[in-house]
């Protein structure tokens, strides 16, 4: 079977880490060490990065944690115990505090990284056993935006809704705010493909920019202005498709009218992008054949981030691209399982199967799965960023359960964030190393990782795949699963929680029937048959969905929708204070908080620190000289971190990279203000101060 492939010559499956889940092959090699062989995939192409090279170190580090780990009090250190002793202090905690202070006062935090198995079972865990609505998860930080943005447009978000192979082929590609080069590396080659006619925007000159034909570097927090300046020139340049916007689009004339207001001049003005270069970028992509318009982080991560996608979105449905085959908008999905970790249930307004929480028909169905009267089950809970400031406060959690996220050091405000998390009167962590979070915990429960469990995870097209079990799990560790249903049975959980993932996937299945992420015809076997198989896939007959929306999009009337947006400025605006702008981002040699890629010593040596990126001119101007340690001050916090002096970045804007705790977490800098639809926070851009840090 699938499972069983056997260990003695090695299994195949996926890269533990970003949603393009890069195939690899893993075989035994010398001792307890795996070697990692690189797959031909539609994905990859047989290509990994460096952090795909290197993941099997991650299972042998010795930051591995082995045994449970519990504090006596708030002020005594983490000690070893023995997995009874640390799963009945949970649970009593747990209890105590529901009893004094009600079902929600106990919090559940999970993460883009969890097996589509873990992620279902946290949802059901949270509303079945502890009954608490108080739920979320941190892909809110990563492509809510976009999620919202497609699920207003088209009735439903699967990040890429075409293969991937149809960004190879495309004719012509709009990436925005994305800079593959460094976040998935095997990813370009896909890019490639558009050959002379890649448009990238992003205010630094990324390694992904510098392949573009051209390249657009608005000022952070613009990028709406410039998506209304795009739909501008294709109105009065004659580009927009007259014949698909009258088939398959309803509220063209609404937003024609907004957008007969940006002018090229003042989209200049607003953005600093020439109006020349607006105008090769909207040519190059209304006039080739087939175009791809695709968003990233940067062009999400917006207090405005949800309107900056559909404007996207319009000026892709404008040229008649989305479900026409070859062409389309999509999303970059950033997080390993960024894609199924949205669909399962761990999100505060969400049931399996991409479901809403408070929609009557998917209370009932998922109930009747999970066995459970639909009235018991919780309403919407609030969003990551919302949930972690409501910690420890009066009307807020009092504990809290986090599994797969280390928002010490991912979470906006963390300064903020790290107050909230010590005001708890509980908190327990799941994880296979001591993050940043864990260490501040009461009890720390290790777990499994990536190649010693099975599970599926969902790739940034919306293709299922299989990640196996490579070889045996560490004694003393638990797999996620196991965790919870123990818990839950402590708990006095009205049903049993499974712990089989293959058993889990099939009830995940079943409680997914109807909606619009719909596995019920995906099956482990036809899978590792298949390669994958894309969702919706209502029943084994079918044969998955490549390509969505090319009959009709799902909404009540099969068309997609034009949403009328409107420019507006970032929530935090410079002054004499706080003159220059901060950004925020990846490089290539790490993952999200690092708590992963930071153990793995190729990728510390290439990558050993933070940096604050800035521009010669901008450098000269503060007396700043390369390598010299910088500080940047926002109105929230400062980072300090050595200067790398660029030319690819604007004189008006810093960069940090986010993967570092301590004096280089530049999270202590950015702002907490979050869109009203996404309820994203606002990384890429605030105010602040950069000056030198007079520290050695
Ligand atoms: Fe591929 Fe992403 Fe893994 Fe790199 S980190 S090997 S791009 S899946």
């Amino acid at each position: 079977g699938p499972t069983g492939a056997g260990t003695a010559v090695g299994v195949d499956t996926h890269c533990p880490y970003c949603a393009l889940q890069c195939a690899m092959h893993l075989s035994p090699g010398p001792g307890r060490e795996l070697t990692v062989h690189a797959r031909d995939f539609p994905t990859n192409r047989g290509g990994l990065c460096q952090k795909g090279w290197t993941a099997a170190e991650l299972l042998t580090t010795p930051d591995r944690l082995t045994t449970p780990l519990m504090r006596a009090s708030r002020d005594a250190p983490l000690e070893p115990v023995s997995w009874d002793v640390a799963m009945r202090r949970v649970a009593v905690e747990m209890g105590r505090i529901q009893r004094t202070h009600g079902r929600d006062a106990v919090a559940v935090f999970g993460g883009g990284g969890l097996t589509n198995e873990k992620a279902y079972t946290l949802g059901k865990f949270a509303r079945v056993a502890l009954r608490t609505k108080n739920i979320d998860y941190n892909g809110r930080f990563c492509m809510s935006s976009a999620a919202a943005a497609s699920t207003r447009a088209f009735g439903v978000d699967r990040g890429l809704p075409f293969p991937i192979e149809d960004v190879a082929a495309a004719d012509a590609v709009l990436l925005v705010g994305g800079n593959s080069a460094e976040t998935m590396p095997p990813f370009v080659r896909h890019l490639e493909g558009a050959g002379r006619s890649l448009v990238v925007v992003d205010p630094r000159a990324t390694e992904t920019a510098k392949k573009a034909r051209l390249h657009l570097q608005p000022t952070p927090g613009t990028d709406l202005a410039l998506a209304l300046g795009m739909l501008h020139v294709a109105l009065v340049d004659g580009l927009v498709d007259d014949a698909y916007v009258a088939a398959r689009t309803s509220g063209w004339e609404d937003v024609a009218r907004t957008a007969a207001t940006w002018w090229p001049e003042r989209v200049e003005r607003t953005t600093g992008v020439p109006v020349g270069d607006l105008r090769q970028a909207v040519h190059l992509l209304a006039e080739a054949r087939t175009a791809v318009v695709l968003t990233g982080r940067g062009a999400e991560q917006h207090s405005n981030g949800t309107d900056t996608v559909t404007g996207f979105i319009n000026l892709a449905l404008a040229l008649g691209l989305p479900g026409r085959p070859g062409s389309g908008y999509g999303c970059l999905t950033g997080q390993g399982n960024g894609q199924g970790g949205r669909e399962h249930g761990q999100k505060a307004d969400q049931l399996p199967g991409y479901r809403s929480i408070e929609d009557p028909a998917a209370r009932a169905h998922v109930a009747s799965v999970w066995g459970v009267e639909p009235e018991s089950l919780p309403g919407k809970g609030v969003s990551a960023y919302e949930l972690l400031d409501s910690l420890g406060r009066d009307d807020g959690p009092k504990a809290l359960l986090l599994a797969g996220s280390n928002p010490l050091v991912s979470a906006p405000n963390a300064r903020s964030v790290a107050e909230r998390i010590a005001a708890l009167d509980f908190l327990v962590v799941s994880d296979f190393v001591l993050s940043e979070t864990g260490a501040l915990a009461d009890v720390v429960l290790p777990t499994t990782q990536w190649a010693e469990e099975d599970g599926t995870m969902t790739n940034l097209e919306g293709r299922v795949l299989l990640r196996r079990k490579a070889r045996p799990a560490p004694p003393g560790v638990r797999s996620d699963l196991e965790i919870l249903a123990e818990l839950a049975r402590h708990l006095g959980s009205p049903v049993e929680l499974e712990v089989r993932p293959r058993a889990v996937f099939d009830e995940l299945r079943r409680a997914s029937a109807g909606g619009p992420a719909d596995y019920s015809g995906i099956t482990y076997e036809r899978i590792a048959l298949e390669g994958g198989v894309f969702w919706p896939c209502r029943d084994k007959h079918d044969p998955g969905t490549r390509r969505m929306f090319l009959d009709s999009f799902a909404t009540p009337d099969g068309l997609a929708r034009f949403v009328t947006v409107e420019h507006r400025a970032p929530v935090e605006q410079r002054d004499d204070e706080h003159p220059h702008y901060l950004t925020t981002g990846r490089v290539l040699h790490h993952y999200q908080s690092g708590a992963q890629t930071r153990r793995v010593p190729a990728l510390v040596a290439a990558a050993p620190e933070a940096f604050v990126e800035l521009s010669y001119a901008l450098a000269e101007s503060l007396g700043i000289s390369a390598g010299e340690l910088v500080r940047v001050t926002s109105r929230r916090g400062s980072a300090v971190a050595p200067a790398r002096l660029s030319d690819d970045i604007r004189d008006d804007t810093v960069f940090m990279p986010f993967h570092w705790a301590g004096r280089g977490r530049v999270n202590s800098v950015t702002s907490d203000a979050l869109d009203p639809v996404s309820r994203m926070p606002e990384f890429k851009v605030c105010a602040v101060r950069v000056e030198r840090a007079g520290l050695t």
